[in-house]
């Protein structure tokens, strides 16, 4: 039966973690994986987590099941964290999911259930999943350029265009603060007039906020997503805690959706539940619970926002240091005016291969890299790097 499968090409990131693990030379650099990392290259477990674990670890009296949708008090807990005192509309359908990926990928799947002639607007370059996960589903996708590597520059007239030309009921794919792969958002004004058209043209936001806190700020980062969920009565919101609670392995997430109505909300509510229960039945609690009990106690709180302050400040002073040794590199020329951990920079794959071969630096072949890898003294060592390449 298997030997009609056909062979897959190597996972993008998968890859480059492969050859990098492989490499032996001591001061190789990983700036590929979208993971955080502090000046000595640690992806630690975050002290309020690791205390709200411990905690839950003492209390917990049982492991029976929770209900399909999830931790009550993490969905609570989140919506209070988005939406403050719009968290008690009623109109809003939520389940927890598996990560943020997992959140998308049933999104997607109500959205195809709800109009089967739904298509999916993508800027490029863009983050490959959207693509695979539409393709799965027999989604159409509606790509168009969103940026333009070579000169970094936001084609915001594309994505207007785009908007302009879809059917009512199609999906705007519209990343949370800071764009993966570029680290280019949208200006407030282009946000609101985006919004503002897409609501003309009966075009929904589908909301993927993957990295809230490494932007402006938590609570600016949250305040944009909340402005374009709220923007749209058919809006969908998917959010990882995979970044802002350190949590990547224990698959944390969840999907918002904005409805018209009450009777709408019931109708979602039972349909998310009912793709959940045949793709997974319910998602796993532990994470989910630990972020929880971060939200539930003001000590806590107060610890997991500081420490995501600190993570978002390390992320601008490497931007910082990457453009001022790098002040005469022109492929750095945007680094310090983009955002979050991630940059697409202008450069070849010839010059990313360089990167390995003579510099043991590891990033994508497009030229992605993640500045939150970059150690204590790597962005000096990365920018002679690159100025010594000919590009
Ligand atoms: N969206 C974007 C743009 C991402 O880069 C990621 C993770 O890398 C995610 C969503 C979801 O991550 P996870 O499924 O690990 O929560």
């Amino acid at each position: 039966m298997f030997s009609a499968l056909s062979p897959l090409a190597d996972n993008f990131i998968h890859g480059i973690i492969s050859r990098y693990n492989a490499d032996p030379r001591p001061e190789k650099m990983d700036l590929g994986v979208g993971v955080f990392r502090t000046p000595e290259g640690k992806s630690p477990v975050m002290d309020a987590i690791a205390k709200a674990e411990a905690t839950l670890l003492r209390l917990q009296t049982s492991k029976s099941y929770l209900s399909m949708r999830g931790h009550p008090q993490f969905l609570e807990a989140m919506s209070h964290l988005v939406f403050g005192n719009k968290s008690t509309n009623q109109l809003i359908a939520s389940i927890q999911t598996v990560g943020g990926t997992g959140g998308l990928r049933l999104a997607l799947q109500l959205a195809l259930l709800a109009n089967p002639d739904v298509k999916l607007l993508i800027g490029t370059p863009t983050w490959p999943i959207y693509f695979s996960i539409c393709k799965s589903l027999g989604i159409d996708v509606f790509d168009f350029k969103y940026f333009d590597q070579p000169s970094q520059t936001l084609l915001f007239e594309n994505m207007q265009r785009a908007v302009t030309k879809a059917s009512p009921g199609d999906l705007l794919l519209l990343q949370g603060p800071c764009h993966n792969p570029t680290g280019e958002d949208l200006t407030d004004d282009q946000l609101t007039d985006i919004l503002q058209l897409a609501d003309l043209h009966g075009i929904s936001p589908l909301v993927d906020a993957a990295y809230y806190g490494w932007g402006q700020s938590l609570d600016a980062d949250l305040k944009r997503v909340a402005k374009i969920f709220f923007s749209s009565p058919n809006a969908m919101l998917v959010m990882s805690c995979s970044k802002a609670f350190s949590l990547y392995r224990e698959r944390v997430g969840l999907l918002f959706v904005a409805t018209p109505d009450r009777s709408t909300t019931n109708i979602v509510q039972a349909n998310i539940m009912g793709i959940a229960r045949n793709l997974y039945s319910m998602p796993p609690a532990h994470g989910a619970a630990a972020v929880a009990q971060v939200l539930g106690d003001e000590a806590f709180v107060a610890s997991w926002r500081m420490e995501l302050d600190g993570m978002n400040r390390r992320i601008k002073d490497v931007r910082r240091e990457l453009a001022v040794f790098g002040a005469s590199i022109p492929a750095l020329s945007a680094i310090d005016r983009q955002i979050g951990i991630f940059s697409l920079l202008p450069i070849s794959s010839t010059t990313t291969a360089t990167l390995a071969k003579d510099h043991a630096i590891y990033l994508t072949a497009r030229g992605r890299i993640n500045v939150a890898g970059l150690k204590t003294g790597h962005a000096k060592r990365f920018c002679d790097a690159l100025a010594c390449i000919d590009q």
